[in-house]
Parts: C-alpha cells; structure tokens; sequence
C-alpha cells in the first residue's frame, strides 16, 4: 500500500479555498465573454502571457461554450476541426492550436478596428450603468474646451439637477414641438420611459466655432446620428467586467428590482452592439476613461 502523505488541515482549506477562487474567476471570466465585455482573442491572449492567470486554467471546452451562439454540437466540431483535445485548458494549448484557434477566433468574431480620421462630433454611449454620465461629468470638469451637449428630457430632475445645465427639462408638449420643428438633432425614448433629444443649435454652433462636441447618449440616439452626420465617431464605453456592471447597477440603487432587471436585459443587448462603435474606451477608472475620450478628438493618442 502506497503511502499516504499526510495534508495538515489548514493546507487543506487554504488550497480549497484557493480552489473556490479560482472557480468563481473562471465563472466571472465565462460572463464577460458570454455579455462580450471581453473579447475572446484578450482571454487567450492573458492565457498565453501568463500560465499562472485564470485564463490559463479555463478549458477549451468552457471558453467556446461561454462565446455567443456556440452551442455543444458546434464546439465539437470546433474543436474537430482545429485538432484541440476537450480536456485542454487553454494555457496548455500547443503552438499550432494556438494558432489555429486565435485564426478561427478572428475570422468569427473580427477584432474591433478603429475607423481611421477622426471628427469633432463625439458621441459616448455604452450600456446601462456604465458610467457614461460620470465621465461626462469629469470631462465637463476637466476639459471645458469641449462642448458637452446639454439634451431635453421628459423626466423630471433628480435632486441637486439644474436646468439648463444637466438638462432642459421640458413637458410632453414641448418635447414634440421641438420635433415638429427639427430642433432635435436626435431623439429617443430610453428604457421605454422617458423622451430624450439633443438640441440641434448648440451642437452646431459649438461645431461651427471649431469646438469639440460631445454627446451622452442611449444607443438609439448614436444610431440616428451616425445616420444624420456619417462622420461622427462613436465612442462605446465598456465595463470592466460584466460583474462590475452588475455592482454598478444595483449599487445605484434608485431602481426596484424589477426596473433593474429589466435595465441589465437592456444592458446585454446594448453590449452586443459594441461592433457599431468606432472607439471601445474600458470605463476601469473615471479619470482615464475620461481621458482617453477627450484624446480620441484630439489626435494625440489611440
Ligand atoms: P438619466 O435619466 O439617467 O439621466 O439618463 C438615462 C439615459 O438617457 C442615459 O443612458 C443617457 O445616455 C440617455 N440620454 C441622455 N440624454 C440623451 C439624449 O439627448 N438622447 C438620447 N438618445 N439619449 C439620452
């Protein structure tokens, strides 16, 4: 009979709870890639870099089931086709499956290329919660060379709100005149609740006097103008995880349940749509965040 090494139980639980960890890591990895928080081609990538990281430890068969629209019967043929084993974890891939596998990835999910030029029509949107009106804010504060659209809306003002500097707060009424007579440059009803629209004249203006402009917007919003002016750059702010998003979410607190659960479907849609964008900006930090929007219209960095 072989001997038994003996494990002293605190070794026991500090290696399960180890363990736990990186579970619950991989757990969290699957989501961002499952919400496409991140992309596929940067989980393989870490994997590659680092044998220690979580990445490394995901199985193939977990990463390709955590890509959208991958269900089993296509992940076997995947996996077929590319001559990788279901019990390879990714840091355990060989040259030629990473190969393989990082060519398949980039003819499925095409990286995000930036679209060259740029304009001094900004537009910053991104899912629910991610941040969008806070580094609105810290740009406001810390580059007023830039011009940061002030919208109508039909809602009514939060605590510590002002018009005309938040927003126009306006009724019904005045919300579709402001239509009836093009005074919108765009227009949308966000999370099927209230009226939201970009006066036209200030933007112009800003426009015509050589300032950069910048828009916090819903999608719906940043599709009516790229339609309406094609060389605006989009700018998607993403969460750093999928999990932050969530912590974000219910950390607000002003929402029930039910309108928070509603405004995290949206957010997974609205993630999906991230391939519209010109410029994807990672909301980790307000302050840098901010920055890198600002130096999207500068020029002075990618
Ligand atoms: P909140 O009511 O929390 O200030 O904003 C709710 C949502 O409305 C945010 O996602 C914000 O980006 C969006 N929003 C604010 N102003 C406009 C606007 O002028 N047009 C559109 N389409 N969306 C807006």
């Amino acid at each position: 009979m072989a001997e038994g090494r003996v494990v002293p139980e605190v070794d026991r639980a500090a290696a399960s709870r180890r363990a736990l960890q990186r579970r619950r890591a991989r757990a969290a990895l699957k989501r961002d890639l499952t919400t496409r928080v991140t992309a596929p081609q940067d989980v393989l990538r870490r994997a590659v870099e680092d044998a220690e990281s979580d990445a490394a430890t995901l199985r193939i068969t977990d990463f390709l089931m955590a890509l959208p629209a991958i269900g089993a019967g296509k992940r076997d043929r995947i996996l077929e086709e590319l001559h990788i084993s279901p019990v390879k974890r990714l840091g355990g891939l060989g040259v030629r499956q990473l190969a393989a596998l990082s060519e398949w990835l980039d003819r499925r999910f095409p990286p995000h290329t930036a679209r060259p030029g740029r304009s001094r029509l900004l537009v910053l949107a991104g899912p629910t919660a991610v941040g969008k009106g806070t580094v609105a804010a810290q740009i406001r504060e810390q580059y007023p060379e830039i011009h940061l659209s002030v919208s109508a809306t039909t809602r009514a003002p939060r605590p510590g709100e002002v018009d005309g500097v938040h927003y126009f707060f306006v009724d019904d009424a005045e919300f579709d005149r402001m239509i009836a007579d093009g005074r919108l440059l765009e227009h949308a009803t966000v999370h099927n609740k209230y009226r939201y629209g970009t006066p036209r004249g200030p933007v112009d203006d800003a426009l015509a006097a050589g300032r950069t402009v910048l828009l916090e917007i819903d999608l719906q919003g940043a599709r009516q103008v790229r339609a309406a002016e094609p060389s605006a750059s989009l700018v998607f702010l993403l969460p750093p995880s999928w999990d932050e998003l969530v912590n974000r979410l219910v950390g607000r607190g002003t929402e029930d349940a039910e309108e928070r659960a509603r405004r995290l479907r949206t957010a997974r849609t609205e993630l999906a749509a991230q391939n519209e964008f010109d410029y994807l900006v990672v909301n980790a930090d307000v302050a840098t965040a901010a920055r890198e929007v600002v130096e999207l219209s500068t020029g002075s960095s990618r």
